[in-house]
């Protein structure tokens, strides 16, 4: 492996963990952030939850678990490519969707519009609360006290409202400072993954189709590729030889749009890459290409018929569950119960947003299915 350049991030200059620990002999401090949150229990819940498609509708769907690990492979190569520190991108990517609710983005709506009144709900914020204080795996202290460049890297976005309660993790959403270029390439990694398999899985639910996505450029170009090379082979293969060759292009072009841009400004440490605009990007074609991809699924997949009414089912579940503990906090299992005490709204917020999408369904029969009793 080369040597780790100037603007990355360096496990050993690290800003510290917010509980001194003694460092490992045999692991740097980013690496030991990566083995915690795979070891937490809020990352094998991942598993369970939506991405797009509820958990049960099919066996090869992504689930928050393989968007995670996506993510992360994505992570790890771009931050190979520019000489950053592989290891904080992949504890970021493998962290960044910890605090996500049952059902995809309708759970966090529906929490969100609950929580009104007491805080609110998102989820970004949620991830760093699961690995700051909800994890509970240390006797000394709780959360996995990660270091300062990875949580930072998971709190994405902040209103400064909010940023100014969370100390220095917050910092930068109030003078306009810009994270780690780990942390950057990870937010990227995120959107190139969840694009590409969302049209991936899309078309395998057969909720979109390969006509409609005649009017993408993005994927008509390398679909007429792969058709050109591989005029005989099932459909299936080809979508895959579209969608890798897909993946290529905007990895490709994130790291050489990113290099040209680190040429221009040559910033000598992180702390420079903290105080200039932000370094990581597409070009300016391929971003707008990958928009239109965006507005395509947003118009064709997620506000499809059939995904609607899995998160219609999805809102009323987590609203219902909500209400429930809310009125009657006696309902809630007795660890959640000593922390309602002290606040409802939060205890159940927690409560609620760790459930998988099973878990929360299952839940949700034992409070309100009368013929159960
Ligand atoms: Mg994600």
């Amino acid at each position: 492996m080369s040597m780790p350049a100037a603007y990355a991030a360096h496990s050993a200059a690290s800003q510290g963990r917010r509980w001194p620990e003694e460092s490992s002999a045999s692991r740097a401090e980013f690496q030991r952030d990566r083995d915690r949150v795979i070891h937490s229990n809020a990352f094998r819940r991942l598993e369970y939850k939506t991405q797009v498609f509820v958990n049960h509708e099919g066996d090869l769907f992504r689930t928050r678990l393989t968007h995670s690990i996506e993510v992360a492979q994505l992570a790890r190569s771009i931050a190979r490519s520019l000489r950053l520190d592989e290891d904080l991108a992949e504890a970021i990517a493998l962290a960044h969707d910890l605090g996500h609710t049952p059902f995809g983005h309708a759970g966090q709506d529906a929490l969100n519009e609950c929580m009104q009144g007491y805080g609110g709900f998102e989820h970004n914020l949620q991830s760093l609360r699961v690995v700051d204080i909800l994890e509970e795996r240390y006797g000394a202290f709780d959360g996995l006290n990660l270091t300062f460049e990875t949580r930072e890297g998971i709190l994405k976005h902040c209103s400064a409202d909010i940023a100014a309660s969370l100390g220095d993790v917050g910092r930068r959403f109030i003078d306009g400072t810009q994270p780690s270029l780990e942390a950057q390439i990870t937010n990227l990694a995120d959107e190139i993954a969840y694009n590409n398999h969302d049209i991936d899985d899309g078309l395998r639910s057969g909720l979109i189709d390969l006509e409609q996505l005649a009017e993408v450029p993005l994927f008509q170009r390398h679909f007429r590729i792969a058709l050109t090379l591989f005029p005989d082979v099932a459909e299936r293969r080809r979508i895959n030889e579209t969608i890798r060759r897909m993946i290529n292009t905007l990895v490709r072009d994130l790291v050489d749009t990113t290099n040209e841009r680190l040429t221009q400004r040559g910033p000598e440490s992180i702390a420079a890459v903290r105080a200039a605009p932000p370094l990581v990007m597409h070009s300016e074609e391929v971003r707008a290409e990958s928009l239109e991809l965006k507005r395509f699924l947003r118009d064709k997949l997620y506000q499809h018929y059939k995904v609607q009414r899995m998160s219609t089912k999805g809102r009323r579940i987590v609203g219902e569950l909500f209400g429930a503990f809310m009125s009657d906090p006696r309902l809630l299992p007795p660890q959640y119960q000593a922390k309602a005490d002290i606040d409802r709204a939060r205890a159940v917020a927690d409560y609620i947003s760790g459930m998988t999408d099973r878990y929360a369904m299952r839940e949700h029969r034992r409070l309100f299915a009368v013929e159960d009793i």
